[in-house]
């Protein structure tokens, strides 16, 4: 099964979602300047999580990840 790693730190998981979670709980800048080279502001998903349903700011995350994080076996 392929499990992903966070781009900016070791944790290793095998659902984005999780990774997602993981991702905004981190607040120093490796974490959140990772997300502005990618179009996304942390303050923006965070803001997302608090005001929409259907934790539109952990998916939207967690899209991104599936796509860039890093695979690890
Ligand atoms: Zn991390």
């Amino acid at each position: 099964m392929a499990n992903y790693r966070c781009p900016c730190c070791r944790k290793i998981t095998s659902d984005t979602m999780d990774l997602a979670r993981h991702f905004l709980g981190q607040t120093d800048r490796k974490h959140k300047d990772w997300l502005k080279t990618k179009g996304l502001s942390y303050a923006q998903l965070i803001r997302w999580q608090g005001t929409e349903f259907g934790n539109k700011g952990y998916k939207a995350l967690a899209e991104l990840l599936e796509k860039e994080a890093p695979r690890v076996e």
